[in-house]
């Protein structure tokens, strides 16, 4: 299908193929091991995850990362990936022994090359004992921490140039990432060690200081309200459990989650929001007494840890709370009338470790929301209600079976005619009780089950009816629609989508089907015989979320694609952030010499937008142009914004 190539364009491919792919594992990388840490793995999964990466970079038999140790007399194998990786990681080693030491004593990489560099005694000593490896040194932006070595290659055949320079890059890529997680993990682990490090650098130390405060506030507390984080409202519970098993005595926690917060926020924007949230902990801390900890979990959920509290106890502070919000709260000349759920446990009757007494205060605080009770306190019967459980996937079944999924479009407007020329469908579901539930909160829930194919084929079809009647109104838009991974698995659903379509005698040519890149590429030979089947139906198929996934490019060119979505975290900063406009710019390029259109999702400012314009992308998605509106939302808009009505035909009287 798509034109022929010449061998400079190939090559150009080629290039912006590989710089692709570095970028996309180095991002990737980089981003996992900032999830790991704080989602609090620790930092041993994070280096497996990274001896790992490099193992496979490298087609080595094994990658080992000897750390040095805090007096560098010694290093450790802190992680070790391959071939005898078990045996290896955690062994202790003096720093005067070995290829690691001499790399760590020398602060330079090793290669068989460099046995040229050395004396002839050293060389003699060497030459017979390195075997076939690479070792390349571990830096971060203030310590040298150590290295990464990879031994023997996968085929037996000898490390090249090529590879050291490339475990080089790998090793520079992740130094500072590295540097940051074991920074904050010592902070936590020892205070001890944070002496130590001061007087190291005593001629500094005021500034350290600082430093030091700044990042532990941060490694603790939520930057927006200040408040105690997550993990350190864990760390509260801890102490506050150790206390009360000590003296026998109970203690109690408090999930706390605002009503309808969501609304205020997607209605009013995130500033308005952020100051709501700031506002009401200002006000919960005000109804607390010393020895409570308030803290922020997330989102609009708080929690309040009280020692020594007994159930009775807990449930006065929880009517403290709730009356703390009673005068509606003034921001930028809005007033809101905030309401907040509460959920209750109490050591040692609903949990005896922090993580399963936060368990049944979610419960607990789940159930108040669904009951429209102000709060409850844990009971065992409420596992039940776990959000993760039956309930929700009861009430979904009902919802789809009844029809009370509905849809919302999101303009899609294209930068060469310069006007709205399509549209997104995506999935709303209002809860009866629990209100609206956001997508990535049912969609999941739906795919585990087997729901989603009957659902998409709903939404499919709401679209396609939708769309007839659009036409009823002079516009003829492209629509896009989402598919799941198990849509594409499901041998049944190129017959079903095209019963639907010709039940309506709609066009085809009107239809993108959305796929997620991670969703095409997790079986992408499967993915080619049902994209294929698709594509002959007159389908059109996008790419959806591009640049999260690993695409394997050797497919990108077999598949029948006509579009490439970009995930929004590249274009989010691409105003502000140099290598994520790289990023876009190469998408692009690649896009079009594969004879695809780029989409840019989330596209919020007007700057984005030119810069897009620049770069030759072809269309734009995101709250700049609009946010996912009702069909009548959709239909308005497509009449009276400045985005849409070059296109459009003005509705008569009659129609409205
Ligand atoms: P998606 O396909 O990437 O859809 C785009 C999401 O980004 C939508 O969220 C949309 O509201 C949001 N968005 C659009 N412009 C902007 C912007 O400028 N800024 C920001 N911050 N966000 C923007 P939504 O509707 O919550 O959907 C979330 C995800 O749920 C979708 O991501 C899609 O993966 C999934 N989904 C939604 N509807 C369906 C469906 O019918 N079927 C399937 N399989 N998945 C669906
Ligand atoms: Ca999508
Ligand atoms: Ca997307």
């Amino acid at each position: 299908m798509h034109p022929p190539l010449d061998s400079n364009t190939r090559n150009q491919i080629r290039g912006l193929e590989d710089l692709l792919h570095q970028k996309e594992a180095q991002l990737a990388l980089l981003t996992e091991i900032a999830e790991i840490v704080a989602n609090e793995e620790g930092l041993d999964t994070a280096f497996a995850i990274i001896a790992e990466r490099a193992r496979a970079q490298l087609d080595a038999k094994t990658v080992t990362i000897p750390l040095l140790s805090p007096d560098q007399t010694s290093y450790t194998y802190r992680a070790a990936a391959g071939l005898n990786a078990e045996e290896l990681t955690g062994a202790e080693l003096p720093i005067e022994v070995g290829l690691c030491g001499w790399v760590l004593r020398h602060r330079k990489p090793w290669w068989r090359g460099t046995l040229e560099s050395l004396e002839e005694n050293e060389r003699n000593y060497w030459e017979k004992k390195a075997g076939n490896i690479i070792l390349v040194p571990l830096v971060g932006k203030r310590h040298f921490l150590g290295g990464i070595a990879a031994i023997d290659k996968q085929d037996d055949s000898n490390f090249t140039e090529h590879d050291l320079e490339l475990l080089v890059m790998f090793s520079r890529q992740i130094g500072l990432a590295v540097e940051n997680a074991m920074y904050v993990e010592e902070l936590q682990i020892t205070t001890e060690r944070m002496e130590a490090y001061r007087k190291q650098l005593e001629q500094s130390i005021q500034q350290l200081a600082k430093t030091n405060e700044d990042l532990e506030h941060l490694a603790l507390h939520d930057p927006l309200t200040g408040l105690p984080n997550r993990s350190l409202v864990i760390d509260r519970v801890q102490q506050a459990i150790l206390t009360a098993r000590r003296n026998q005595k109970p203690m109690a926690l408090l999930m706390l989650d605002l009503d309808h917060f969501k609304e205020v926020n997607d209605t009013l924007g995130h500033l308005v929001g952020d100051k709501l949230l700031i506002c009401v902990g200002e006000r919960f801390q005000n109804s607390l007494r010393e020895p409570d900890t308030l803290g922020r979990l997330g989102g609009d959920e708080f929690a309040v840890v009280l020692p020594r509290a007994n159930q009775k106890d807990a449930l006065i502070v929880a009517e403290k709370l709730r009356d703390a919000l009673q005068h509606p709260i003034d921001i930028d000349q809005n007033s809101f009338s905030i309401a907040v759920s509460i959920g209750i446990s109490i050591y040692p009757d609903h949990g005896s470790d922090p993580s399963s007494l936060l368990r049944s205060a979610d419960i607990a605080m789940y159930v108040a929301k669904r009951t429209r009770n102000e709060f409850s306190v844990y009971q065992p019967e409420y596992d039940a209600y776990n959000p993760d459980h039956f309930s929700l996937l009861h009430d979904l079944r009902e919802a789809i079976r009844q029809g009370e999924i509905s849809v919302a479009f999101q303009p899609i407007f294209d930068l060469h005619n310069d006007t709205v020329t399509g549209m997104e469908a995506l999935a709303r579901w209002h809860h009866p009780e629990m209100g609206d539930i956001p997508p990535y909160e049912f969609i999941p829930i739906l795919e585990q089950t087997g729901l989603i194919k009957a659902f998409t084929l709903q939404i499919l079809e709401k679209t396609i009816e939708y769309c007839m009647y659009c036409q009823q109104h002079d516009m003829e838009l492209k629509v896009a629609v989402n598919l799941s991974i198990r849509n594409l698995r499901d041998d049944k659903f190129p017959e079903q989508i095209s019963e639907i379509i010709s039940r309506y005698s709609f066009n085809c040519q009107q239809m993108i089907l959305e796929i997620t890149e991670s969703a095409i590429m997790h079986n992408p030979k499967h993915s080619l015989g049902m994209l294929k089947h698709l594509d002959e139906m007159g389908l059109k198929l996008s790419v959806d979320d591009f640049g999260t996934g690993y695409s394997s490019l050797n497919y990108l060119k077999r598949l029948p694609l006509n579009q490439l979505k970009i995930d929004r975290s590249f274009i989010k900063d691409m105003a502000k952030n140099e290598d994520d406009a790289m990023i876009v710019r190469s998408i692009i390029e690649l896009a079009h010499n594969l004879g695809l259109n780029t989409v840019a999702e989330g596209v919020e400012d007007k700057q984005t937008l030119e810069q897009l314009r620049t770069l030759n992308c072809d269309m734009v998605q995101g709250y700049l142009v609009s946010r996912p509106l009702s069909p009548d939302g959709f239909l308005h808009f497509m009449t009276s914004s400045p985005w849409a009505t070059r296109f459009t035909v003005p509705l008569t009287d009659a129609d409205d």
